[in-house]
């Protein structure tokens, strides 16, 4: 069926539209071949609802982005879908999503075709950024890059050769879970001292109210959780810069650990360029400038030569691009 659709559409190739699902918002933008976006919408994601509502808000967003679009909807050659967990692109089924209650076994592309009669898309959330870096953003041109997506968690997506690494079971990438110190904390992935246990916002905001609970045993106007999460990054790492000792040690371990982590990549991996996205990415120079005199300072020196860290340039648009792009530029 999906080939027939796929014949059906190939006169349409105009426009294609990328969805990036995340745990707390649908983002959803409608794309031109030059990785234009004519039109960009979000809605929450509300995902304690379940599967069922979460599937139909992905429908309703869809639709939703089409029409206040203006475009017409024969111009639209199909739709790419990025989901935060582990799924099969080849056979367009999500097993599983942490952040996504209910999401086991899921044949999301199947239903999308269904309901919009176009070819659908899948790809691992952080592999989508990646793809939309290389196609649209800083990493067009270059043929072997590594993508670090730091936010919430810490994704990544390998691009060997020009195309995204899957590897054996479709699972490659997950580059949060390289353990940096093997007496670290617990992790979600049910290891330890995982990099992402260091250098995601979860990991960041855990340590410091490890750190408070630690030093208000026996106050109980101590900062609690919730208080923890209502301070916002930036706050964070600015509060780092100016020695706080509450935080700073907690921030030069997050920047160290990442460079421990991207150095393992640079010498495993031997790649061109290493992109950062994600909220803590968006601490710029503050961010690359300490991790780039880690990465330097410690990686073979023949991972050196041309190696590039940089930032993504697609302004927190790399997941829809490289969603839409598979469209155009896939194996499937
Ligand atoms: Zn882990």
């Amino acid at each position: 069926m999906v080939s027939n659709i796929i014949r059906k559409q190939e006169k349409r190739a105009k426009f294609a539209i990328g969805v990036d699902l995340g745990g707390t918002k649908i983002g959803a933008a409608l794309v031109n071949k030059n990785g234009d976006i004519k039109k960009y919408i979000k809605n929450p994601t509300n995902a304690q609802q379940g599967k069922d509502v979460v599937i139909d808000r992905i429908k309703e967003t869809i639709n939703q982005l089409i029409n206040q679009s203006g475009v017409n909807f024969d111009n639209i050659s199909g739709i790419g879908v990025g989901v935060p967990g582990q799924l099969d692109a080849r056979t367009g089924m999500v097993y599983s999503a942490p952040n996504l209650p209910g999401w086991k076994e899921v044949p999301i592309c199947r239903i999308i075709e269904e309901r919009f009669q176009v070819p659908v898309f899948l790809e691992n959330d952080a592999n989508a950024a990646a793809w939309g870096e290389k196609i649209f953003g800083v990493g067009q041109g270059v043929r072997d890059m590594v993508c670090l997506t730091l936010g919430t968690g810490i994704g990544g997506g390998l691009i060997f050769n020009g195309k995204i690494y899957h590897g054996n079971k479709f699972a490659a990438g997950e580059v949060g879970h390289i353990i940096v110190n093997k007496g670290g904390p617990h992790c979600n992935c049910g290891g330890y001292g995982c990099l992402e246990t260091y250098s995601s916002a979860t990991g960041i905001r855990d340590r410091i109210f490890d750190r408070v609970k630690k030093l208000n045993k026996n106050n109980s106007e101590s900062l609690s959780k919730s208080d923890i999460n209502n301070i916002s990054l930036p706050d964070i790492f600015k509060r780092a810069r100016k020695g706080d000792p509450l935080v700073k040690d907690i921030v030069d371990d997050a920047i160290e650990y990442l460079g421990v982590g991207i150095t393992i990549l640079v010498n495993l991996l031997n790649p061109k360029m290493v992109v950062l996205v994600g909220g803590i990415a968006n601490e710029g120079d503050k961010l690359l400038i300490p991790l780039k005199n880690y990465v330097f300072g410690r990686a073979m020196k023949i991972m050196l030569e041309d190696l590039q860290i940089v930032l993504g340039n697609l302004k927190g648009q790399a997941g829809v691009l490289g969603a839409a792009a598979l469209l155009w530029h896939s194996d499937k």
